[in-house]
């Protein structure tokens, strides 16, 4: 099926990334948001990169200004929707959210249009049932910041269709993507990997045996990690490891996944890393 007419809704972290490489990929593009001050904070983004992309001569200032002329906002996702050849839903992690999200779109979306997701870690299979379309939707798990990070995670729902998977799979690819197909199961395999890895770092602080700061340097000199644990967890979100790690201990119902006591205290506390200016390490806001 050929992809042309793209709605990306949620116009945060993620759905602004998607939205510049798939304008900049060439597909015409409506970001919708509840919210017109995070649209124009979005479009704002997507200047600004597209900016820097010219200024290091990646891209032409004529390519910029095609990317930004196919690019549009709007806050009536029925109407954007409407003649959508596929949708990627980038919305809150939130189930509740994304059911009400994916059965309007199965009401208002044309039979044949593909319904994606961005999520981290709410089932595909579960989300597709909530439409008459169970065939038509996938994950499409890109990384942060999207116009760096090269993996999309694309994820089979148990009833995706071979078609569907294969035209995502290919899409990933048009938007300078490498896509590595995995099947539903939770964490999928990303956060399947890395989140007991955090959570083991988390541990090690908890129990004495490293202070963060050696946690990291032990990850980065004696495993090549760019990053340590910690430092990463805090630019993830502390809050968001912890959602994370609880669908994958709910999921499993198995207690290698039970999130560390220190994790917990850390995010009731509400030291949520780089967003609040605290965690594993202090940031300036
Ligand atoms: P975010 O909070 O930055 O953005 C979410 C946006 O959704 C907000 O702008 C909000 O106004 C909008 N929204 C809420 N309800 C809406 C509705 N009914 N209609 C339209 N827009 C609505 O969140 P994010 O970090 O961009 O995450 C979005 C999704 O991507 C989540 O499912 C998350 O798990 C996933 N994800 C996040 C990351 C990451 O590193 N942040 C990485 C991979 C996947």
């Amino acid at each position: 099926m050929s992809i042309q007419k793209i709605v990306v809704i949620g116009g945060g972290t993620m759905g602004n990334g998607i939205a510049h490489v798939a304008a900049q990929s060439g597909f015409n593009v409506t970001l919708v948001d509840i919210s017109a001050p995070v649209l124009e904070r979005a479009l704002g983004t997507i200047t600004k990169n597209l900016t820097r992309m010219v200024a290091k001569e990646k891209i032409t200032e004529a390519g910029k200004d095609a990317a930004l002329g196919r690019l549009t906002t709007s806050t009536d996702l029925e109407t954007a929707a409407a003649e959508a050849d596929l949708v990627i839903e980038a919305v809150n992690e939130n189930f509740d959210l994304k059911k009400k999200i994916f059965s309007t779109l199965d009401a208002v979306t044309p039979p044949e249009t593909i319904l994606a997701s961005n999520t981290s870690s709410i089932s595909i299979t579960k989300l597709a049932g909530v439409t008459k379309r169970p065939d038509k939707v996938i994950g499409m798990h890109f990384f942060n910041p999207v116009p760096v990070m090269k993996l999309v995670e694309v994820v089979r729902g148990l009833e995706t269709s071979d078609e569907v998977n294969s035209t995502i799979e290919k899409l990933s690819r048009d938007f300078g993507k490498v896509p590595v197909p995995v099947n539903d199961s939770p964490g999928f395999v990303s956060n399947r990997v890395l989140m007991p890895m955090i959570n083991e770092a988390i541990f090690c602080v908890y129990e004495g045996v490293g202070t963060p700061e050696h946690v990291d340097e032990v990850m980065k000199l004696g495993m090549a990690h760019p990053m340590g644990p910690l430092r990463l967890a805090d630019f993830i979100g502390l809050d968001v490891c912890l959602d994370i790690l609880n669908v994958l201990y709910d999921g499993f119902r198995d207690p290698k996944y039970r999130p560390c006591p220190l994790l917990v205290k850390m995010v009731d506390a509400g030291k949520l890393g780089d967003k609040t200016g605290s965690g594993f390490y202090s940031f300036k806001k």
